[in-house]
């Protein structure tokens, strides 16, 4: 039987599971700093789909794909945008060979790393750098695509609309926020978490929701904001491993996989039906949520 969309399993009740870091896993496969991550879906295969095999096995019902940082733009500063479809097809391809015909392909999409306000791109040399990737991914068999760690409103629509306008795929899209001094959430660019629910939907994703920036407990504010300001939005948490500690020029996470499992109960009730992990998030801090949803006793 084919598996329903993700926005039709939510509404059927379930909490789904995605999956942790990639950039970490990829360093640990022996990815050389400052190398680009991307490359290794044609160059180490095999390392790419171990890490996708090892959120599968873990008990992910969705992964996502080593292509974050997958738009001509980002590539370029590696002399690669030439291979930019020929990469993102990879990308989805080997995480879709690990997820099978079962589990969801949530093929990852990050910024740009350029700003309209900047006056360095408009906004349709964005939809043109996502359509591109977009496009690329769904031919490698994403089943959704996820436009993650957001934080100007422009990119963020633009990218949802290309990903809308040119291909089949259900697509998620969501912002990094950070707590401000008055203890709200902002992203970088200065958008609230109402704000950037509302944005993503009128754009046209099918799921909204947060990344990186806060471990789950910080994610909590934020996920109420956005459900608030979307009552009816399928919402997606992924959160690093806490807040990362600088300890001798590296960044270092300190919540274990029990800590982010203990947070699963007060997410859900939040509003919260996607849940899984960012930066500094492995396999077992993965697998100790698929336990903590599991005992949540839904379907
Ligand atoms: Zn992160």
């Amino acid at each position: 039987m084919a598996k329903p969309s993700i926005v039709a399993a939510i509404q059927s009740g379930r909490i789904l599971v995605s999956d942790g870091a990639w950039g970490t896993m990829l360093q640990q496969q022996g990815l050389p700093p400052g190398a680009c991550p991307e490359l290794w879906c044609l160059t180490h295969r095999a390392e790419v789909l171990d890490i996708a095999r090892s959120y599968i096995a873990a008990g992910a019902d969705l992964i996502e794909s080593n292509s974050f940082g997958g738009t001509a733009y980002k590539l370029r500063h590696f002399g690669l945008a030439q291979p930019v479809v020929e990469i993102n097809t990879a990308a989805a391809a080997i995480s879709r060979a690990a997820a099978g015909a079962d589990r969801w392909v949530i093929a990852a999409l990050g910024p740009t790393g350029q700003m309209t306000a900047m006056g360095d791109v408009t906004e349709e040399d964005f939809y043109h750098a996502f359509r591109e990737q977009a496009v690329a991914l769904a031919a490698g068999g994403a089943d959704a695509l996820c436009i993650e760690t957001m934080s100007a409103l422009d990119e963020a629509a633009a990218a949802v609309r290309a990903a809308r306008d040119h291909t089949p795929c259900e697509v998620l899209c969501t912002f990094t926020f950070a707590r401000n001094r008055q203890g709200g959430y902002r992203t970088m660019m200065g958008v609230a978490a109402a704000e950037a629910a509302r944005a993503a939907l009128a754009a046209g994703a099918h799921v909204i929701g947060a990344n990186c920036g806060n471990g789950l407990e910080r994610m909590l504010e934020v996920v109420k904001e956005m459900r608030a300001a979307a009552p009816g939005a399928p919402i997606l948490v992924q959160a690093n491993a806490g807040l990362p500690k600088n300890v001798n020029g590296v960044d270092v996470f300190s919540e274990t996989p029990a800590d982010m499992a203990a947070c699963v109960p007060a997410l859900v009730a939040a509003g919260a039906q996607i849940i899984g992990g960012c930066c500094g998030t492995t396999p077992a801090h993965i697998a100790a949520i698929r336990q903590a949803v599991d005992r949540l006793g839904r379907k």
